[in-house]
């Protein structure tokens, strides 16, 4: 059995987890900066953060500007908040983009940088502490070492990455999700579902990767009826935060593949959130990946319950909403940006622009 694996972030997880490891907490310094978006913390999350850290005997401030898929502009406003303030750590509490945004403003709090994009592999010793409290169940963004951020010049969206934007530790509580919008709820637990999916596709799985998955796949699709029906109990709550930090935990090994790459377009050009674009697109491609690995794409499918890709399109076609008709010009814009993506040499199943092309258009093709 060959792998290789690594996840440094401690988590703790279950009610009233932040409050009651106050002590934790401390050891991190005086002054802290929360980083979150307009209402994303306002469920919970920034009470009990300001209740530990008053605990803790810590200060802090809010930058609670982070706007959902966070631009350049955007990160550098809360790194100057945090140079201002003159932050020893950075609390992150949020969904996905605050989450994001939180690493790299991490890194500008030790001092500003033109291009945010050139700050992948950023060294250890240039980023600040950082402690992830997560509002949706989706991303696993406080367990991998990725920050996806928006580039205005390049009119796509970017991976700026580093072991050094692990954050140093997660607080996983079901609770700071009770307030999520019905859809952004759904979109999340697609985007998790995807990530294991792709994770199991991608040229670095492995056993460990593989059962994380599994699991996280399992427990998604558990709880799927409910959480469709817009019936999630807190423990339901509680199962899908910790399988899509179980699905964060496969894509910080394996990456993502061609969904991912393909996903950002429609998101940049079209407005779709993250999890939708990828429930859009994530049937498609595995009915091509089924054509060319069936026994793979039988396993990973099997994992959530779901007979074929056909069977997963119908199980997401009545949650996305009204299908984007998009015309042939543009989706061979979106496929050749997509192959020009390092994720997609990362998948076993080889997708040529044509391939993805293919994808698209039946995804999202007029
Ligand atoms: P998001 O952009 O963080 O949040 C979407 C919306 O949901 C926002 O309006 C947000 O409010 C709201 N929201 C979040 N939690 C809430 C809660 N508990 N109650 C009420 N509203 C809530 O969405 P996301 O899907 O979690 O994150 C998507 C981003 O993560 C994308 O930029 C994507 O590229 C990135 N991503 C990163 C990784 C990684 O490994 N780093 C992996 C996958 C995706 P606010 O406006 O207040 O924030
Ligand atoms: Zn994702």
């Amino acid at each position: 059995m060959n792998f290789n694996y690594y996840m440094p972030v401690r988590i703790f997880c279950g009610r009233d987890c932040l409050v009651k490891n106050a002590d934790y907490i401390s050891s991190f310094g005086k002054r802290a900066i929360v980083v979150t978006g307009k209402s994303s913390a306002k469920n919970g999350a920034l009470a009990d953060v300001a209740s530990a850290f008053e605990k803790a005997g810590i200060k802090y401030c809010v930058f609670d500007r982070v706007m959902p898929n966070p631009t350049a502009e955007n990160v550098r406003e809360g790194g100057s908040a945090a140079r201002r303030f003159g932050a020893d750590f950075v609390v992150a509490a949020g969904g996905g983009s605050p989450m994001d945004a939180a690493k790299v403003i991490a890194r500008l709090a030790k001092g500003d940088a033109e291009d945010v994009f050139s700050l992948g592999g950023a060294a250890a010793e240039d980023v600040l502490p950082m402690i992830h409290i997560p509002t949706t169940a989706g991303t696993g963004s406080e367990v991998t070492p990725y920050a996806i951020l928006t580039d205005r010049v390049q009119e796509t969206k970017r991976n700026v990455s580093s072991p050094a934007f692990f954050p140093r530790a997660a607080f996983l509580d079901g609770k700071y999700l009770r307030g999520i919008p019905h859809d952004t709820a759904v979109y999340t637990a697609i985007d998790a579902v995807s990530h294991a999916m792709e994770g199991m596709l991608s040229v670095r799985a492995g056993a460990l990767s593989d059962t994380l998955a599994k699991e996280s796949l399992h427990m998604i699709s558990s709880e799927f009826s409910s959480l469709t029906a817009d019936a999630l109990t807190d423990e339901g709550r509680d199962r899908l935060l910790y399988a899509a930090a179980l699905a964060g935990m496969v894509i910080a090994n394996t990456g993502t593949c061609a969904v991912h790459s393909m996903g950002y377009s429609l998101t940049y050009e079209h407005g779709a959130p993250h999890g939708r674009a990828n429930g859009l697109l994530l049937p498609d491609f595995l009915a091509v990946c089924e054509e060319r690995s069936p026994e793979r794409v039988g396993q990973i499918l099997g994992a959530f319950g779901c007979k074929n890709a056909f069977g997963l399109k119908e199980l997401f076609r009545p949650l996305l909403g009204g299908r984007e008709q998009i015309g042939d010009d543009l989706l061979r814009k979106y496929a050749k940006r997509a192959a020009a993506n390092k994720n997609i040499s990362n998948c076993i199943v080889r997708f040529d622009e044509e391939d993805l092309f293919r994808v698209l258009k039946s995804a999202v093709g007029k």
